[in-house]
């Protein structure tokens, strides 16, 4: 498989420190709010990496962390009068209610930096006592130009860097692209013991250690939105080389979604949140928008956009209902299949390899209006299969149902329990009158989107 390496500005083929495992970490959220669309991207983009190198016959291991302490959780904590652990807490219970419901494995492991706090200070320790980090008067700093490659990620000089470079105000940093890797507690701070004193760890330390101490030196790959190659990965980096590991052998960056052409963050206030993104969508639908771009480009997530990808998405689940299962496909050569490697190993052309399936569900739906059943199951079959790589579940409408939508449906079987078949009828009515399909079944009443 080829893919873009942000080091090396190219796409080249990724060697694997071991042929039959692909070993990658992915920075995960820093727990202070809702995730937002932005996120959504984030989790789809390495959930479909994952999934297809399994569905290659690759074994996995995908962590990715969890930023638990970290400045801005304990800016947010202290505006809303709560405890910093508290609202991570809740953070993350809200990430992986998302991360579920679209459909995203979860990594295999997902450690916490406030696990590894000693381990992050005895890395800090090493990188003080080579002479790479150096105390100040407000905690530890890594000194950027005591190792030659810093920007070496980047691939820009130092001298470069240091203009663009956010200046903190400190006293006695030696130079302003100098980093945190331990900060002093303020009083009342949440706060950890070292020998520089009582504090907390950068956020770049974190990632560098619990990268290395869960997959090892020369991990295969690390993932992240091209808003942290700089500073965050290029000092992640900068840390492990200088405490003598190899990093990450592989560098993956995915672009920004965007809002009307800027960047959707939460400091520019333009965010869309995934609840109202998904409102009335199949929650598939943001997963087909994201594969139909390039995991490299800007994105924009719009209505028109998802009700685009809505509309494609039923054609695929009628094409399921109307093939049965039971087609074999032709397994490794059939022509999709190729096709659709092809596109994912170049530099995972996710958009291509999606107008490969679509291309082999009208060539399905031609078979089966010809009547050859077996060459339509045959192709039906390789759409199911690549659907799955790509982690698309076909048949089955998956539909964010809301709160008052379901309080009805619930109504409506507690009336035809009761057998007061009128009111179900007019439950039904009103259901419909609001675009829902109403369907009996044993178990009682199931609404989904047409
Ligand atoms: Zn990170």
């Amino acid at each position: 498989m080829r893919l873009w390496d942000t080091a090396l500005r190219d796409v080249v083929e990724v060697e694997l420190r071991d042929p039959n495992q692909f070993s990658f970490y992915v920075c995960g959220p820093t727990v202070y709010g809702a995730p937002h669309v932005g996120h959504g991207r984030l989790l789809l983009i390495y959930d479909v990496l994952r999934r297809y190198l399994e569905w290659r016959g690759l074994e996995v291991r995908h962590v990715s962390n969890v930023t638990d302490i970290e400045d801005k959780i304990i800016a947010q904590a202290a505006s809303e009068g709560i405890d910093p652990s508290d609202l991570a807490a809740a953070s993350e219970a809200a990430w992986f209610e998302t991360s579920d419901r679209l459909g995203v494995l979860r990594p295999n492991h997902v450690p916490h930096a406030t696990e590894y706090v000693e381990k992050m200070g005895a890395f800090i320790g090493k990188l003080v006592a080579s002479g790479h980090a150096y105390p100040a008067s407000d905690g530890v700093y890594f000194e950027v130009a005591k190792l030659a490659e810093y920007g070496a990620l980047l691939n820009q000089p130092l001298d470069s860097l240091r203009a663009g470079a956010r200046v903190d105000v400190v006293e006695d940093k030696r130079a302003p692209a100098d980093f945190a890797l331990w900060k002093l507690a303020k009083p009342g701070e949440p706060k950890w013991p070292s020998p520089w004193g009582e504090g907390r760890p950068g956020w770049h330390i974190e990632c560098t250690v619990m990268a290395l101490e869960l997959l090892g030196d020369g991990f295969d790959l690390h993932g992240a939105g091209d808003d942290l190659i700089f500073p965050h990965n290029e000092n992640e980096r900068a840390q492990a080389v200088a405490g003598g590991h190899r990093f990450a052998r592989h560098w993956m960056h995915h672009g920004m979604l965007t809002s009307g052409g800027e960047k959707m963050s939460r400091s520019i206030g333009n965010v869309l949140s995934l609840d109202d993104a998904l409102a009335d969508h199949d929650v598939r639908a943001l997963r087909l928008l994201v594969l139909r771009s390039h995991y490299r480009t800007p994105m924009e997530v719009t209505p028109v956009g998802l009700a685009d990808t809505s509309a494609a998405l039923r054609r695929l689940d009628s094409l399921a209902r109307r093939i049965p299962e039971g087609g074999t496909g032709d397994g490794g050569a059939s022509e999709v299949r190729t096709k659709f490697v092809a596109h994912m190993d170049d530099d995972l052309d996710t958009p291509g390899a999606t107008a490969a399936i679509f291309d082999a569900v009208r060539q399905a739906n031609s078979y089966a209006d010809a009547g050859d059943d077996e060459r339509a199951r045959a192709v039906a079959a390789d759409v199911r299969s690549l659907c799955g790589a790509l982690g698309l579940p076909i048949g089955e409408t998956v539909t964010t149902v809301d709160a008052a939508a379901e309080e009805l449906v619930r109504q409506r079987d507690a009336a035809r329990a009761a057998k007061d078949f009128a009111r179900a009828d007019e439950i039904k009515l009103q259901l419909e009158s609001e675009g829902w399909v109403v369907e009996d079944f044993p178990a009682g009443t199931k609404i989904r989107r047409p």
